[in-house]
This record gives structure tokens, C-alpha cells and sequence, in this order.
């Protein structure tokens, strides 16, 4: 079979088992197989794979069919245009997450931002963006779970910046050290009822989904938490899910009555990413 026909066949499997995007999937398993980029792909189109590939590539086939995320069969992940390393003990990191980036970037760019820490880093992938485009910032990433830190520092390592991020094992805000000038925080936010619609929850670990009844447990416990760990003028950036923002932006206004609150929509226009600034002088 020719790389043409596999990818063909592929593409018309994952079709029929409704998986998205079937094309691109099936050309990220075959690459994964092959070693080899996209545009040597479409080059050697016409060329045979060997008996022993074929049978490796539909054995990765069968796994995405049986629900397992691209991103855990190859252990790659694509934020931020940089790459990094998944596996099931992170939660893969979402395109719309690539927001909180900008705005934390934005931020950084209009008052001094001199420490920054991420909240839930799982992977790291948004620590080491923020990380790589603010080379004098020093970041704090916190997560409660030791697999996920173990992930986070293979890929700190991995992009050259471990000994510019402090990650820290604990709960949230608990484990930081100092007040920092801008938390950012993707915290789990999927209510309960609706974790059933997420089509990778029998692959990620659900602690990095499950938001409680309301989706919004965890973001009122970090409301808990914030006491003295934000410095006066420092701003808080949390990604928020569909229909949140009310119940969100109240909670934070009735928490910090001066603070000024701004939403962002993602590009399919969900309100996505709330910020909050404290005044620089609380009286
Ligand atoms: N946006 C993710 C999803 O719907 C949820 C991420 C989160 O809970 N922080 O799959």
C-alpha cells in the first residue's frame, strides 16, 4: 500500500466513526509512524510503507477509533506554536487556552509584570509560553498532582527555560512563596452533569475537567485562597466555560468590589477569558 492509499483508507475509517477532523488525524498517525514531517509526507505520497508500518499505523488506528486522543498516541501537542509532550496524566492542551496567553502577554505589556504564576500547570504549556515570550519574568507554576509536574518539567527542560520556572507542588495559590504581579489560571470548569460530553473523559484524568456541580467549585476556591498573594495593581486571568460569565464576573466583584473586570471572547465568540486588576491603591 502506497502512502496515498493509506492515508485514503484512514481518512475514510475515521470518517465513518465520526472522529473530527479525519484527514489531519490520519496524517499525524502515519508521520508519527513514518518520522517524518508533513511536507516529506505529501512528497513520498506515491511510495509503498513497509508490511511492518502498515500494521503499526492501523494499530493506531484501532486505538483512535477506541476514543484515545491523537495527542496521548503520539505524545505531542501542538499550543502556542511550540510542542510539547503529553501523556494521560495532563489534561491536553486546548487551542482556546491559547487566549489566556495573549491576554497574559497584553497585560505584561501595559504595567509592570515582573512575577507571574500559573495555577494548574499540568503540562506546562502555558507557563513555558508565557515563559519564552517574557524572558525577564520570573514564573511560579503550580499543580497538585505529582505526575502532572513531572510532565511540566520534561517540557520546562525540553524548551530551555527549567531554571526560569519555579514549579511547585500544592493546591492552587497554597505552595507560592511571595505575591505575584498576574495569576493565570485554566482551572477545571466542566460541570459535572456535562463531563459525559466530553469525548476524551474515559483518557484524561478528570481532576483537570470536573468543576463540581456548577463547573465553578474550583474557581471559587481559588477565591478563597487570594488573600496576599496578589500584589495591589496585579491582575488575575481565568478561563471560564460556556454560560459562566455571570455567575464568574459576580463572584469576583462581590470578592473584590474595586477590581475592574473585563471578558474576552474566544474566535468562535464564547465568552472565554475573565480578567480582573485590583486597584493599585486599595483605599
Ligand atoms: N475547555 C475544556 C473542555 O471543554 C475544559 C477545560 C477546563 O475544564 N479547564 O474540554
Amino acid at each position: 500500500m502506497t502512502i496515498k492509499q493509506a492515508l485514503i483508507r484512514a481518512t475514510e475509517i475515521l470518517t465513518a466513526n465520526n472522529i473530527e477532523d479525519p484527514r489531519l488525524e490520519a496524517e499525524i498517525l502515519l508521520r508519527h509512524i513514518l518520522k517524518t514531517g508533513r511536507v516529506q509526507l505529501y512528497l513520498d505520497f506515491d511510495q509503498e510503507i513497509s508490511p511492518e508500518q502498515d500494521e503499526k499505523f492501523w494499530g493506531l488506528i484501532k486505538r483512535r477509533l477506541n476514543g484515545e486522543p491523537t495527542a496521548y498516541i503520539t505524545g505531542h501537542r501542538e499550543f502556542y506554536g511550540l510542542d510539547f509532550y503529553v501523556d494521560p496524566s495532563v489534561l491536553i492542551p486546548r487551542p482556546e487556552s491559547e487566549l489566556l496567553v495573549e491576554k497574559a502577554l497584553e497585560l505584561a505589556q501595559n504595567r509592570p509584570v515582573s512575577t507571574i504564576a500559573e495555577v494548574g500547570t499540568g503540562c506546562g504549556a502555558i507557563a513555558i509560553s508565557l515563559a519564552l515570550n517574557r524572558p525577564q519574568t520570573k514564573i511560579y507554576a503550580t499543580d497538585t498532582s505529582a505526575a502532572a509536574l513531572k510532565v511540566a518539567l520534561f517540557n520546562c527542560q525540553k524548551h530551555g527555560v527549567a531554571n526560569r520556572i519555579c514549579l511547585l507542588a500544592g493546591d492552587m495559590l497554597e505552595p507560592l512563596p511571595e505575591p505575584v504581579d498576574l495569576i493565570v489560571a485554566n482551572l477545571p470548569y466542566v460541570r459535572e452533569s456535562e463531563l459525559p460530553q466530553i469525548s476524551t473523559l474515559n483518557f484524561e484524568p478528570s481532576l483537570a475537567l470536573n468543576g463540581g456541580a456548577d463547573g465553578l467549585e474550583k474557581i471559587r476556591r481559588l477565591g478563597t485562597q487570594i488573600s496576599g498573594k496578589l500584589c495591589p495593581g496585579g491582575s488575575l486571568l481565568l478561563e471560564i466555560g460556556q454560560k459562566q460569565r455571570k455567575a464568574v464576573t459576580t463572584f469576583w466583584h462581590n470578592l473584590f468590589p474595586s477590581a475592574e473586570i473585563e471578558v474576552t471572547a474566544d474566535l468562535s465568540g464564547i465568552d472565554r477569558v475573565v480578567s480582573l486588576t485590583l486597584p493599585l491603591n486599595p483605599f
